[in-house]
């Protein structure tokens, strides 16, 4: 068993055995051993790499090998920091699913729920606690908890914690932990201020660094449609309808364009839910779980919302707009295409989001494939490069011949791989209806 041979005792070999993990992920081969022999670390890993379990697991297992000192009322021996909500929520999760043989107290202390619950649990006495950094400090304030007693600390998704404004929030909170203790850093990406984090907080870490910095795992096939703004929400309904209804991740940039998509959806009759800072928390678990059970067939939602969220088997990401800050586009493609299933990304870009295009293409080091879906062709005049000359009446009349001819019998997939076609399409093309029910695609080669 390949997980006992990273030292792992068999009360943990055999949850995980029970989640069905034959072999351990690299992340986890590199970390587990590392953790286990008490260093400190410093991991760039990506969400779907396994990063969970490769601190959860040993975690559990330092806990449960050391002397059993049950720790008084609100002081826990392992702390593990996360940047949202949802993310603590699996965290949580993970601790339960690893630990069911071990039995680890758990709480979790996140905002935007009530206070007492968590008090409840942490007079009780936790082993692990599993927190975002805010409400951590609420229950700090208030006495609740104390981190005197903290063996072992982990800071996940560390990058985005920076990103999210939580560097003062972490700085107070190590100031309260004791000096001698086990650190452990997951984070994305090693920029500067993670290193500088790690080189204030880390004692000698083992630094691993499973995946290329930015670079989307291969399994995730990556399509971009060039088209109007005003016409991807109809793309969208298309594509989502299409095929095989896949659940679908969307991202739109901002809560309110995430409740208006998800209403526009509603109306086409695709099940949908928006996910975002705005909705109470009890609204995000429902839209999360309704999503995880195949109630609804999409979400809706923001980057930051979406942070971290594990969704297994997560077939289809959208990008309904693409993000400002091109890194958030690898995170958000992230989500499809996990611990080695394949998944699609789909970018619905419009003119004035080329620019952003090109600078997500900079940090891949590649052109993405691009394709013009039939029905949805951007406007020429509108077009940021290079336009295309509308094609004659008998070029149209010869195109729409060959399209309906060469897509007999094939599976109506508007993302599939586009093969080439040269013909461009006039925008009224659009009004037509047969035309929207081909589904086919033209690739505008590099014209995105
Ligand atoms: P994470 O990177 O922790 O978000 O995990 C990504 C996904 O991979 C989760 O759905 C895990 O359940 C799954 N996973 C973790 N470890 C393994 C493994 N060794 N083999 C297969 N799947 C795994």
């Amino acid at each position: 068993m390949p997980f006992a041979s990273l030292g792992l005792v068999d009360d943990l070999a055999r949850a995980v055995a029970a989640r069905g993990y034959t072999m351990p992920t690299p992340i986890q081969s590199q970390a587990i051993p590392a953790i286990l022999a008490g260093r400190d670390l410093l991991a760039a890993a990506q969400t779907g790499t396994g990063k969970t379990a490769a601190f959860t697991l040993p975690l559990l297992q330092r806990l449960q090998t050391r002397p059993e000192t049950r720790m008084p009322a609100g002081r826990p021996r392992a702390l593990v920091l996360a940047p949202t909500r949802e993310l603590a929520a699996q965290v949580a999760d993970s601790v339960r699913v690893y630990g069911r043989h071990v039995a680890p107290r758990t709480a979790l202390v996140v905002g935007g729920v009530s206070m007492k619950p968590q008090c409840d649990a942490l007079r009780r006495g936790v082993d692990i606690l599993v927190a975002t950094p805010g409400r951590l400090l609420d229950h700090l304030s208030q006495k609740t908890v104390s981190l005197a007693g903290v063996e072992i600390l982990v800071l996940d998704e560390a990058d985005r914690m920076l990103d999210l404004g939580f560097l003062p929030a972490i700085r107070r909170l190590l100031a309260l932990l004791p000096r001698r203790r086990q650190t452990l850093l997951f984070s994305a990406t090693f920029a500067d201020p993670i290193r500088q984090l790690a080189g204030d907080f880390l004692h000698e870490p083992a630094v691993i660094d499973v995946a290329p910095r930015n670079a989307p795992a291969d399994l995730v096939e990556q399509q971009v449609h060039p088209v109007e703004q005003t016409d991807k929400a109809a793309l969208l309904g298309r594509l989502l309808s299409a095929g095989e209804r896949d659940a679908t991740l969307v991202f739109t940039r901002t809560k309110h364009g995430a409740d208006r998509l998800s209403r526009q959806l509603e109306r086409e009759g695709i099940r949908t839910a928006a996910l975002h800072g705005n909705k109470s928390q009890s609204a995000r678990t429902r839209a999360l779980d309704d999503f995880k059970q195949g109630r609804i067939q999409v979400l809706v939602a923001t980057d930051i919302a979406a942070r971290g969220l594990d969704i297994v088997q997560l077939p289809r990401v959208v990008n309904y707009e693409l993000p400002h800050v091109p890194e958030d586009y690898v995170h958000r493609i992230g989500r499809t295409g996990r611990a080695g299933r394949a998944g699609l990304a789909i970018s619905l870009v419009s003119a004035d989001e080329m620019p952003r295009l090109h600078a997500i293409q900079r940090l891949l080091g590649r052109k993405l494939p691009s394709s013009v879906v039939e029905g949805f062709e951007p406007n020429p005049a509108k077009r940021a490069r290079a336009p295309v000359a509308a094609p004659s009446a008998s070029a149209r009349h010869h195109h729409a011949h060959r399209a309906a001819g060469a897509s007999t019998g094939e599976r109506p997939a508007a993302h599939r791989p586009a093969r080439p076609e040269t013909t461009a399409h006039d925008a009224s093309r659009r009004r037509n209806k047969a035309h929207h029910q081909t589904r086919r695609v033209a690739t505008t080669g590099d014209r995105a």
